[in-house]
């Protein structure tokens, strides 16, 4: 018999409520990953039992712990089934909790094959619980940047402090960096209206102390200085298990999809915790993020000796001038159309700094001719990246980092294909060898980013400090939380 519509959608919400609840109690991605093999047994033996030897295997992963209870509930509404649990059981015995831990993943085994209507094999879904200022109750209240409405503009507000699931920490957050990305927010322009719902907390860069550990977490202890990665991926998809977090296609961005950190507290899964040397001050943690871009794009290169042309100066390119002179370039060339940040570029190691128009010569007097060995571009601007495909020599490399606003068009035989180049696109970070690569660049005192860094502000002058970003006077622009 077919459900009336709305019992049908009030039934949906329910099991999409009990399968969220069980999971944010239960499965977290080292458990599931501890557990999968076990997990992948029980979900055969349940998917061939009958109806009754379901409710009694059911009832055999169970004991009287309170974990095995409230899960036990939360089955029972979420399969529809009744089953009835001994208090008295105590064959459960030392294995319990490992046991319905890995129940619980069986069963989303189970669930992910019936979501999945390809039937190749079973995929979890990805889960990203919603956190918005709207949806937390009886927190105590912490002051946030928030995106209120779709309109421009962001506003310094009371929300209420994060809650934390078991398998992520509280961070108190001292430093916060301002990016491109949340000039867009605040303009609200095409792409930020495509993306974003309001209300939520922006930023996206940042470093502070842990202040709360959820129940799960182990490696991660309250007073830790940290910054985090920010892209949030499922940890459980094909990219994720090979190596290509960074590419994750069900990545969630703080400050973006999520709440972000420009504001006193923010939640982080405690994967995403990256640890700060005791040397690492907060300002420089702060900006671990559009850092780590820079070393990303910079050491997936062959830099060592290299001839290198960086175009677009920009907090990104600024720091990739200091990240190529540490890692052994031969020769650093970074082009602008800003004055103010060609000084930045010299001042953190560029052998030439230089405008657009100054470009050509300058890589054919350094290169006789013969055109970089590498060139980053850094810019997004279309006449740039022509700039970049005509100035990179025969055989090289050119690693994508800035993004054009708009698609453009390339002469792909003479600007790619006959050149016999190679093109890297970049996305964020390597998770996590460009963020141990940072640490140890760092760590070794060869590369310095602190003169990068050139406005602070209070949140509450925020309209200040997207004003500064917008000037093109400012290298890295940071909040002072904490
Ligand atoms: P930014 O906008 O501050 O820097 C861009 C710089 O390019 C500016 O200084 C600008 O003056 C300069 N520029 C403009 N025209 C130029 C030209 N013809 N030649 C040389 N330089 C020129 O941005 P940023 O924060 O340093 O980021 C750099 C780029 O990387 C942006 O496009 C940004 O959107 C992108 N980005 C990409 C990723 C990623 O994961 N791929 C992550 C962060 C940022
Ligand atoms: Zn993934």
């Amino acid at each position: 018999m077919e459900l009336p519509s709305n019992a049908a959608s009030e039934r949906a919400r329910m099991v999409t409520s009990q399968r969220n609840s069980i999971r944010d109690a239960f499965v977290t991605t080292r458990e599931y990953m501890s557990n999968r093999k076990y997990a992948q047994q029980l979900f055969h033996q349940y998917e061939l039992a009958t109806e009754t030897q379901k409710h009694r295997n059911l009832r055999e992963y169970f004991g009287n712990c309170t974990r095995c209870l409230t899960i036990a509930s939360h089955l029972q509404l979420y399969l529809q089934v009744q089953f009835e649990i001994k208090k008295e059981d105590s064959a459960h015995g030392s294995n319990c909790s490992q046991r319905h831990v890995a129940f619980c993943v069986s069963v989303f085994l189970w669930q992910a094959v019936q979501d999945d209507t390809s039937k190749h094999g079973a995929r979890i879904a990805p889960y990203h619980p919603r956190r918005t200022a709207a949806n937390r109750i009886n927190r105590r209240n912490v002051k946030a940047l928030v995106k209120e409405t779709a309109g421009p503009g962001m506003v310094l507000r009371d929300v209420p402090e994060p809650k934390i699931r078991d398998d992520e920490v509280l961070i108190r957050v001292r430093r916060a960096g301002v990016c491109g990305t949340d000039v867009h927010i605040y303009d609200w322009d095409d792409w930020a209206r495509g993306r974003c719902k309001p209300p939520f907390v922006v930023g996206h860069e940042f470093a502070g102390d842990v202040a709360q550990v959820g129940r799960l977490v182990t490696d991660v202890q309250e007073g830790d200085r940290v910054t985090a990665e920010g892209h949030i991926v499922d940890g459980r998809c094909l990219l994720c298990r090979t190596g290509n977090a960074h590419v994750c296609p069900y990545t969630k961005i703080i400050g973006v999809d999520r709440d972000g950190c420009f504001a006193e507290y923010i939640a982080m899964p405690a994967t995403n915790v990256w640890h700060l040397d005791d040397s690492i001050s907060y300002d420089v943690g702060g900006i671990h993020d559009p850092m780590g871009n820079a070393f990303h794009t910079a050491l997936t290169a062959d830099i060592p000796g290299a001839t290198v042309l960086i175009t677009g100066c920009g907090p990104i390119g600024i720091f990739a001038v200091g990240i190529c002179r540490a890692a052994g370039a031969s020769r650093v060339i970074a082009s602008d159309i800003n004055e103010k940040r060609l000084g930045l570029a010299r001042m953190m190691g560029a052998h030439d700094a230089v405008t657009p128009g100054e470009v050509e010569a300058a890589v054919k007097a350094a290169t006789g001719g013969l055109g970089v060995d590498v060139v980053l571009e850094m810019s997004g601007v279309p006449a740039a990246i022509h700039q970049a495909f005509a100035l990179v020599r025969v055989g090289g490399r050119i690693q994508m980092l800035g993004i054009p606003v708009k698609p453009i068009e390339l002469d792909l035989p003479r600007e790619v294909i006959f050149k016999g180049l190679t093109i890297y696109g970049v996305v964020g970070r390597r998770m996590y060898e460009t963020w141990h690569q940072m640490t140890r660049f760092l760590r070794a005192g060869e590369f310095d980013p602190t003169p990068v860094i050139t406005h602070r502000f209070p949140m509450s002058e925020v309209d200040a400090a997207i004003a500064a970003i917008k000037s093109g006077e400012a290298g890295k622009v940071i909040f002072e939380i904490a």
